[in-house]
């Protein structure tokens, strides 16, 4: 599907530090926004319905996915995650850039369907790193952790189908790798002729 914005993707294995790159790049950021998936995992401490993700229940994420209502939708660490079309869909059809955060699985279905999608991987610097982050966040009990450390050798391999790899050691200088991407991004023929159409007609590009 060619649509005018940008669309963005960036997996990681759970507790590389996915989600506060991408809050961060989306306080800096204000052409970007980012969708809100649906899960049936329950909500941690501070996360609410609609802010962080759509909370619903089996039978109706069920029903979403009878009604095809999802782009993709992947089950991740025991629950399942999906991006609808609702999401998405009508932002990047109005030229608007849009960041998915989802796991290696949904983001190659996206980009079967979104052939210009950047996918954009982001490891840990080592292991143990990982396994403090995911400890220091205390977000999840020791055995939901241990899967996820399972779990991740598996994701990691997977980076290698990435167009980008962002290795978050220093978070400043990690954030900084996915503003470049993304500038990248804007400044290829396509995105350029896009956004800049006027700058284009007049010198007679299009
Ligand atoms: P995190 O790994 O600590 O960020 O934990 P989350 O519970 O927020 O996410 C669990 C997994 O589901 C992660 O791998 C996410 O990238 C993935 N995920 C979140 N939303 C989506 C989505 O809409 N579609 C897919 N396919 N995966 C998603
Ligand atoms: P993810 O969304 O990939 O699961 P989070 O963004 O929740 O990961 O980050 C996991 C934990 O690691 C959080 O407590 C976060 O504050 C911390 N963190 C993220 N990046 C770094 C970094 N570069 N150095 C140290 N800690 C980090
Ligand atoms: P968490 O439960 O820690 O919020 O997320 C666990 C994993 O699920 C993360 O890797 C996250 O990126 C992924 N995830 C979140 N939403 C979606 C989604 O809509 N689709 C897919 N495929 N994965 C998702």
């Amino acid at each position: 599907m060619e649509t005018p914005g940008n669309l963005f993707v960036v997996a990681a294995p759970s507790g590389a530090g996915k989600s506060s790159l991408v809050k961060a790049l989306l306080e800096l950021d204000s052409h970007l926004a980012v969708s809100v998936s649906h899960t049936t995992r329950a909500p941690r401490g501070q996360e609410q319905d609609g802010r962080e993700y759509h909370f619903i229940s089996n039978a109706q994420f069920d029903a979403m996915i009878e009604h095809g209502d999802f782009f993709e939708w992947a089950e991740v660490h025991g629950n399942r995650y999906g991006t609808s079309r609702n999401a998405i869909e009508t932002r990047l059809q109005a030229g608007e850039d849009v960041v998915l955060e989802i796991d290696y699985q949904g983001a190659l279905q996206i980009k079967q369907l979104f052939a210009h999608a950047v996918l954009i991987f982001i490891l840990p610097p080592s292991w143990e790193e990982l396994r403090q982050r995911l400890q220091r966040r205390g977000e999840d009990q020791p055995d939901v952790i241990a899967q996820r450390m399972v779990n991740a050798r598996h994701e990691v391999a997977q980076a290698r189908h990435f167009d980008y790899v962002i290795i978050n050691a220093l978070f400043e200088t990690a954030l900084f790798d996915l503003k470049t991407v993304v500038h990248s991004q804007r400044l290829k023929y396509a995105s350029q002729q896009r956004s800049k159409s006027q700058v284009f007609a007049a010198l007679d590009l299009i």
